[in-house]
Parts: structure tokens; sequence; C-alpha cells
């Protein structure tokens, strides 16, 4: 392969939980070459109403910092019955600095013994590049709110989230390879290697 077929892309995240997901499901690309977040880069403040308009921001700080096309993804957890809370603000849903034990706490007691715990999760992926060109596409995975949490492995809401279709097992007690076979950011990457037409 010549060195004229192979993209480079820095992933714009510094969620390590994400960018490990990122480089598992983008890894096997043929042709793609990822580079780590610089870390002198600043944490880019996630205060846009969409998932779009946060990928977006967190992308163009990469692709200026670093003159490389970059890649963000923006994930929101959306809750039927909370009228699509917490939504973008998945990640601070118990306040500033929230863990994600915080979170998922904050999540089940907002709940409590509702019957329609219908929810999905929406991945955006948008790649930009720095001339300011851009592409996006979403992923969704739909499912359900587990009433506690079960498993052990993933990351964030994974614990209390079950998804449509499977066999009622939490995204945090499949094996890494069956969250990458279902889930939201999975269906965003696939997405983005058709943008970048690698196989
Ligand atoms: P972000 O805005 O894409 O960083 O995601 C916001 C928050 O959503 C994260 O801090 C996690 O709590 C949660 N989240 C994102 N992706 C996932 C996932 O794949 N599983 C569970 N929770 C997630």
């Amino acid at each position: 392969m010549s060195s004229d077929s192979v993209r480079t892309v820095v992933l714009a995240t510094a969620n390590l939980d994400k960018a490990a997901e990122l480089r598992r499901l983008l890894g096997a690309l043929e042709g793609l070459r990822l580079v780590s977040r610089p870390a002198d880069v600043p944490e880019v403040p996630e205060e846009a109403e969409t998932l779009v308009g946060n990928a977006r921001a967190k992308a163009s700080a990469l692709a200026s910092a670093t003159g490389l096309a970059a890649l963000a993804d923006d994930t929101g957890l959306f809750v039927d019955a909370l009228g699509g809370a917490p939504g973008v603000r998945a990640a601070r849903f118990a306040g500033a600095g929230a863990t994600y034990t915080d979170n998922v706490a904050r999540l089940l007691s907002e709940l409590g013994d509702t019957e329609n715990r219908a929810a999905s999760f929406r991945t955006v992926a948008l790649l930009r590049w720095p001339d300011g060109r851009e592409r996006f596409v979403e992923g969704v995975l739909a499912g359900r709110i587990l009433r506690s949490p079960r498993g052990t492995s993933g990351f964030g809401y994974d614990p209390v989230f079950a998804p449509l279709g499977g066999d009622g097992r939490s995204l945090a007690e499949l094996a890494p390879e069956e969250k990458d076979a279902c889930s939201h950011r999975a269906a965003a990457v696939a997405g983005v290697a058709r943008l970048l037409a690698l196989p």
C-alpha cells in the first residue's frame, strides 16, 4: 500500500473509554492511521444543544490544532418517559463532574417504578477536515432501561441499558465484540468508514 492511500485521522475524544471503543472499531480498517488527541489541546466544552453541534465543536478544535482530518463523536441517551432526558447532557446528568455511577443513580431515581423504560442511544460521528469540510453520520441503538445495574464491562450507562432484540442482558454484560455488533457507536463508525471510502 502506498502512503498516499493511508488516511490519517486524529481522534477528538478526551474520554479514554470512548477512544478505546473507536480504536477497536476502526482499527481493523486497512488504509487508516489513527492518531490520539494531543494532550496539549484544551478540552472543548460540550455546550451545544445537539449531538451534531457538540461533535462539530470537538472536531473543529482538533482539525485546527493538528492540521489533520479529525473524527469526533457525541453520544446521548434519550429516555422516552423523561421526555428525551438526559439527551445530549448524558455526561453531566447528575451535575458537573458527575461519575458514571452518579449518572446511573440519577437516571434510576428519576425513572422510579415507571413502566415505560424505552430509551435509545444516539451517536453522531463527524469528520471535519482542516479546510472546514465536514460529513457526519448517526448510529442508533434502541433498548430499555433496567431497574438496577448489571454487569461490569463497558462504561457509562451500559449496566442499565438492555438492547432491543437482545437476550435481556445489559450492554455491560456483553463481551466487547458483542457490544460492537449492535452498538450505536459501531453503527456510526460503519458510516464513517463509508465516508472515508474504506473497505
Ligand atoms: P459523550 O458526549 O459522547 O462523551 O457521551 C456522553 C455520556 O454518555 C458519557 O459520559 C457516558 O456517560 C454516556 N455514553 C456515551 N457512550 C456510551 C456507551 O456506549 N454506553 C454507555 N454510556 C455511554
